[in-house]
């Protein structure tokens, strides 16, 4: 996953180009026509990387954007889970837990509010780690 060294090589390949760029405009037109093809392939070149490199920062702030806004809705939902057992659950009118059961494990690691379901007659699996729970101690209420 790209990070802020990326943007530093985005930025580097910049420079690069515009060099090129200004090595072009300042040189008069006594440049020999094979130098010439020779200095638009490399800018050509450092704009070709450019592109890809500004793909992968673009693809990292989607990413980004997607984790935010699972976080946020986290926050929002922070007061309102409670544990009950190995689960947690939303909170009812009378305050004490109620409704379905929420991955124990997703919750406190990624906060992430994940549905727990039947895998089997005593076990429930989380639908996103896969954590297995025993029915027993994660069952709605
Ligand atoms: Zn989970």
């Amino acid at each position: 996953m790209p990070d802020l060294a990326t943007v530093a090589t985005v930025l580097s390949s910049v420079k690069t180009a515009t060099d090129i760029a200004k090595f072009l405009r300042e040189s008069d037109l006594s440049l020999e026509r094979a130098e010439l093809k020779s200095k638009l392939a490399d800018l050509i070149g450092a704009l070709a990387d450019t592109k890809i490199e500004l793909v992968e920062v673009q693809e990292t702030l989607a990413a980004k954007d997607k984790r935010i806004a699972e976080l946020e809705e986290a926050f929002q939902s922070k007061d309102t889970l409670v544990r009950f057992s190995d689960a947690f659950y939303e909170v009812g009118a009378d305050g004490k837990p109620t409704g379905i059961p929420y991955c124990l494990r997703c919750w406190e690691s990624d906060h992430r509010k994940r549905q727990l379901v039947e895998k089997t007659f005593d076990k429930k699996v989380c639908t996103s780690c896969g954590h297995l729970y025993a029915s027993g101690n994660a069952y709605p209420l």
